[in-house]
């Protein structure tokens, strides 16, 4: 425990999908709200299928008094789509963007888009609006499930930082090693702009399982037998998870990192316990 730390942290959410994922949405921010976030962003459905939602996720949570950025991706979208997506946020006062390739979901077919890589996007988003927007963009601890190799899908990070992004969130992890093994491999390389941990929080055994074998995060031996041993008993679940994830915040925290980004798949009780946790209140 520690009572004098002051990092930045921010939340991410997704847009909801109905009424009742609208009222989770609001009671959430509401409830993190209280803890002062630098900002809050909400994801995208690549391929376009959030983008009305999205948008309408960033101006309920800049209602409630947040800086909210916009994640977008641009696989499957044209230079126009693109545009159209910046110009509206620009119009709304929007100043903070999450810059991402995405990934086509299954049954888009083949329109991989006009922009290759998230560089290509960063790269865009600048000659269009200069310097209106801060950009953050992924960064992979563990390395993007795809990349050939760790130091290819490093240069490919450098890239999306020579393009113009002004800061990085990982991928989640569990392996703090991983993390500061990246940052100093990305500081060798030249880069400057803080790479803020993903950080999410351990409430359901499966959908971890399911989360991390997509995006390649590493869920140690220790964590999954610990997990399966629990079954069904959720309060031990969660339990668990906030000392597992305040353990890893904690020495994220004292070794450097510049501060934490929960992704709070719009539940607010994980992220809060870890934030109790740590004395990090506001
Ligand atoms: P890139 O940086 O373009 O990298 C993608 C892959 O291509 C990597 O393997 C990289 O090594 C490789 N690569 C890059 N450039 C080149 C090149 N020139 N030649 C060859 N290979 C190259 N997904 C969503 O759909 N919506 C979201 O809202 C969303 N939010 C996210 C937020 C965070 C913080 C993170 C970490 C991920 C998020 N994702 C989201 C997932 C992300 O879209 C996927 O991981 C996607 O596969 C890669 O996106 P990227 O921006 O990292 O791509």
């Amino acid at each position: 425990m520690s009572d004098s730390i002051s990092p930045a942290f921010s939340l991410e959410f997704f847009p909801p999908r109905d009424l009742a994922g609208q009222e989770r949405l609001v009671r959430a921010a509401k409830q993190m709200l209280a803890i002062q976030p630098k900002y809050v962003s909400v994801t995208f459905g690549a391929g376009g299928s959030t983008r009305a939602g999205t948008a309408d996720a960033v101006r309920t949570l800049r209602n409630l008094g947040c800086e909210a950025a916009p994640h977008l991706s641009c696989v499957g979208a044209s230079r126009q789509d693109l545009r159209d997506i910046l110009q509206a946020y620009k119009n709304e006062g929007v100043r903070r963007v999450v810059a991402l390739r995405g990934d086509l979901p299954s049954g888009m077919g083949g329109d991989a888009g006009e922009l290759r890589y998230a560089n290509e996007l960063v790269s865009f988003i600048r000659e269009e609006t200069g310097d209106w927007f801060h950009i953050e963009v992924a960064a992979y601890p563990e390395m993007h499930p795809q990349a050939a190799h760790p130091s290819a899908d490093l240069d490919h990070f450098v890239n999306k930082v020579k393009a113009g992004a002004d800061a990085a969130i990982t991928q989640y992890f569990f392996n703090a090693d991983a993390y500061f093994d990246f940052v100093d491999r990305a500081q060798a390389k030249g880069v400057r702009v803080p790479i803020v941990p993903g950080i999410m929080p351990i409430t359901n055994h499966t959908q971890l399982l399911r989360f991390s074998e997509m995006c390649g995060a590493e869920v140690p031996r220790w964590i999954r037998l610990r997990l399966a041993e629990f079954g069904d008993d959720k309060a031990s679940i969660r339990a668990f998870g906030v000392d597992v994830v305040t353990e890893l915040c904690q020495t994220l925290l004292d070794n450097g990192a510049p501060g934490l980004h929960f992704y709070t798949l719009n539940h607010a009780e994980a992220p809060l316990a870890v934030w109790k946790e740590l004395s990090l209140q506001a």
